[in-house]
């Protein structure tokens, strides 16, 4: 099998290390047999031998695949009804198709790897199977299967939650999960935007709930995500052991130091309060709007004050299309006070923390498998991860935007 080599890149490895002017990587067998620097890697002898594909970076930056923390690959919000009465309607069928496309669509746009945080009826379970097995392409999925609410619970208006009550019940639906083949176990333990009838922080889980269902995730070594939006409910599951929190709407510094201190991670999605347009565009009713608006603002005071806190921060876009707010969540980050590199060392290593897969990718080190993007400019300015002009994953050529540099069709991708 030939060798990849690609050098002469500006290397961000994303391990924590500066980024590296003249750097250069090996792939072997979809792993990264080497990285360093052109001399250290020999590239001037490597790119003339003909089991290696060289390519010249141009000085182009080079850095790991991106992982977008918080995704719901059915989601769509394009109808004028509002897309959960549409969906409910449509064959489960027509759900894996769209979950295909946006599955594809992420990976076009550098996003390696979705973290999926409930979805439709297992649809996410088969697409990931597929994916893996390699019988179509598609980002590495990392899955929670159904997300499991109180009755009535946030998201209860939506398709695909699975209602449970008490701790019986909750074990219960959590085993059922791991069963199918879910890589985590998410829970709904407060209102959210997204359902009438409840606000971001009010709480909808109990303790013993919550401890049930980490008690039993932790059982099969998985960890537990929460969407949560308020300070009661979010110590309460701090201490029921709940691992990652999402949203995080109303958080307080004693609630910040509560997760550095416990070494809990937040995934802010702070663009569910932050994009109008997309309300806008997908003809939300107007308590979703009013909502959004008012959440606003308190929402991105807890996202500083965990910053501030050092809270252990990944990043999640939560509204499709994927491949659009993945990115846009990464550069509303940046806007509001993360420092660049923060912002690419959550979308890659810590992301990769998140989602147990760190081992295998996140940042580009030797014996990991090759999962990268390169771009033109600096990354730092994280809007240039939209300048992509190449995808790799597990050491296969996704998208080529460069002229020398010739892509495979969609479906020799696997
Ligand atoms: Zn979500």
């Amino acid at each position: 099998m030939k060798q990849l080599l690609i050098h002469n890149a500006l290397l961000f490895d994303c391990t924590g290390r500066a980024p590296q002017s003249g750097g250069a990587m090996l792939v072997e067998d979809g792993q990264i047999k080497a990285v360093g620097t052109n001399q250290s890697l020999g590239a001037d002898t490597l790119k003339n031998r003909d089991d290696v594909t060289a390519i010249d970076a141009g000085g182009r930056s080079l850095l790991p695949g991106l992982i977008d923390g918080h995704v719901h690959l059915s989601q769509v919000f394009v109808t004028e009804s509002g897309a959960h009465r549409v969906a409910r309607l449509e064959p489960d069928s027509w759900f894996a198709l769209r979950m295909l496309r946006n599955a594809w669509d992420a990976l076009c746009a550098g996003i390696t790897t979705v973290r999926v945080v409930g979805d439709h009826n297992h649809i996410d379970l088969e697409l990931k199977r597929a994916i893996h097995g390699g019988q179509i392409p598609g980002p590495r999925i990392v899955t929670a299967g159904r997300p499991i609410i109180s009755t009535g619970g946030h998201g209860h208006n939506l398709v695909s939650c699975l209602e449970a009550d008490g701790p019986y019940e909750i074990r219960k639906a959590a085993r059922a999960q791991i069963k199918a083949g879910a890589d985590l176990v998410k829970l709904m333990i407060t209102g959210g935007i997204a359902s009438p009838g409840e606000q971001v922080d009010t709480p909808q889980m109990t303790f013993d709930e919550m401890e049930a269902a980490t008690t039993v995730a932790h059982h099969y070594d998985k960890p537990v995500a929460a969407h949560a939006g308020g300070i009661r409910s979010i110590q309460m599951a701090i201490k029921a052991g709940v691992d990652c929190f999402e949203h995080g709407y109303i958080i307080d510094e004693e609630t910040a130091d509560m997760l550095v201190r416990e070494n809990r991670i937040l995934v802010p999605t702070l663009g569910v309060t932050h994009h109008p347009e997309y309300i806008e565009d997908s003809k939300r009713p107007e308590w979703w709007r009013l909502k959004a608006q008012r959440a606003k603002q308190r929402h991105q005071q807890s996202f500083l004050t965990c910053l501030r806190a050092g809270v252990k921060i990944g990043i999640g876009s939560d509204i499709p299309d994927i491949h659009e707010y993945g990115i846009k969540e990464m550069e509303l980050l940046q806007s509001v006070g993360m420092d660049g590199m923060k912002v690419l060392e959550a979308a890659t290593r810590v992301n990769a923390e998140i989602c147990r897969v760190a081992d295998r990718v996140g940042t580009l080190e030797t014996g990991k498998d090759a999962d990268c993007i390169l771009v033109d400019g600096d990354p730092r300015t994280v809007t240039n991860v939209r300048k992509l002009r190449l995808v790799v994953k597990s050491g296969k050529i996704i998208v080529s935007k460069l002229a020398s540099v010739e892509a495979p069709a969609a479906l020799a991708n696997v």
